[in-house]
C-alpha cells in the first residue's frame, strides 16, 4: 500500500516529508502519535523546511552585498542614525506595503550602501521581496531594454520586488538618454512599489543627475512625497577604520623603540 508513497510524495513536491516519513513513523509508534498528529508533524517540517529554502531563494536573487546585516552594523559610530528608526523601518513592513520610499543621503564611506542593504535583509527576512542595483548598472539595463522596445517588460519584470536599492544614485552619469530612462523608472515605481535609494549628492546638486532642471524637480517631487530621508554625518568609517588599523599597526614598533 505504501510502495508509491515516496512517488507520490515526490509528484505532490513534498521533499521533506519525502526524506522523513519512515523515520517519523518509527517516532509516531514510540511516542504513540494519533494519525493527525503523525501528519502534523510531517507538515510542520515540510513548512519549515519551505521556509528556509523561500528565504535562500529570496536572499539569492536580491543581489545585496555580503554580510551587511544589521548585526554587523555599529551604531554606536554613528551618532546621526537613529537606531529606534531603523529597527522599525526593519521590523514594520508597512512602508514597504505603502510604497513608501527611504533615502539615505551622506557623503562617500559613511555606511549608506550598508544600511540599506541591513535593511533589505530584514525586509526580507519579513516576506518582502527586494533586490539590490548599482543605480548605474540600472540605468544600463534600462537604456538597453530601451534600445530593444522592452522597456516595460523589463519595468514589469522589477514590478514583481516589493523594494528596489537604487545604490549610488548620484554616481549616474547626465547623459541624456539615462537620465531619461532613470526618471522613467522613478515615475513608474511611483505609488506602487517602494525605492530605497543612497546619494552622496544633497537635493540641491540633482540638476548635475538630471540634465533638465524640471525633470530634476519632478523626481525629487516624486521621490519624497511619501519617502523618509535619512542623513548620514560624519567621516567616512573606511577612512576611520583603515586609520585606526594604522595607528594599530604602528603603536608596538613605538613601543619597541622606546
Ligand atoms: P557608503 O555606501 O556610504 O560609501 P559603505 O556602506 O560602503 O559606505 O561603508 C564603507 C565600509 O564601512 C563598508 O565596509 C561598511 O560595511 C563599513 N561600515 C560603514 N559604517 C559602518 C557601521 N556603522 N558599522 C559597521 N561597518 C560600517
Ligand atoms: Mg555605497
Amino acid at each position: 500500500m505504501t510502495a508509491a508513497l515516496p512517488l507520490m510524495l515526490k509528484e505532490l513536491r513534498l521533499p521533506s516529508i519525502h526524506r522523513f516519513w519512515e523515520e517519523y513513523a518509527a517516532k509516531a509508534i514510540d511516542n504513540r502519535w494519533s494519525a493527525a498528529e503523525y501528519l502534523s508533524h510531517l507538515c510542520e517540517l515540510e513548512l519549515a523546511d519551505r521556509e528556509t529554502r523561500r528565504l535562500t531563494r529570496r536572499l539569492q536573487e536580491s543581489r545585496l552585498p555580503k554580510g551587511k546585516s544589521l548585526q554587523t552594523y555599529d551604531f554606536s559610530a554613528v551618532p546621526s542614525v537613529n537606531e529606534a528608526q531603523i529597527q522599525a523601518l526593519s521590523q514594520d513592513v508597512s512602508w514597504i506595503e505603502q510604497s513608501r520610499n527611504l533615502l539615505v543621503f551622506g557623503p562617500s564611506g559613511v555606511g549608506k550602501t550598508h544600511l540599506v542593504s541591513a535593511i533589505g535583509e530584514e525586509l526580507i527576512q519579513r516576506r518582502q521581496r527586494v533586490i539590490f542595483w548599482r543605480t548605474t548598472e540600472l540605468c544600463q539595463h534600462l537604456e538597453v531594454a530601451k534600445k530593444e522596445r522592452s522597456l516595460p517588460h523589463f519595468l514589469m519584470k522589477l514590478e514583481k520586488y516589493d523594494c528596489l536599492i537604487l545604490d549610488d544614485f548620484g554616481y549616474v552619469h547626465r547623459s541624456d538618454q539615462e537620465t531619461q530612462v532613470l526618471f522613467e523608472l522613478i515615475c513608474h515605481f511611483y505609488e506602487l512599489r517602494s525605492l530605497m535609494l543612497t546619494c552622496n549628492q544633497p537635493f540641491g546638486n540633482w540638476s548635475s543627475i538630471f540634465e533638465d532642471k524640471a525633470m530634476a524637480v519632478a523626481a525629487i517631487d516624486r521621490l519624497v512625497h511619501h519617502g523618509t530621508i535619512i542623513e548620514i554625518a560624519g567621516e567616512s568609517y573606511r577612512r576611520r577604520t583603515a586609520l585606526s588599523h594604522r595607528a594599530a599597526e604602528v603603536s608596538p614598533l613605538a613601543n619597541t623603540n622606546k
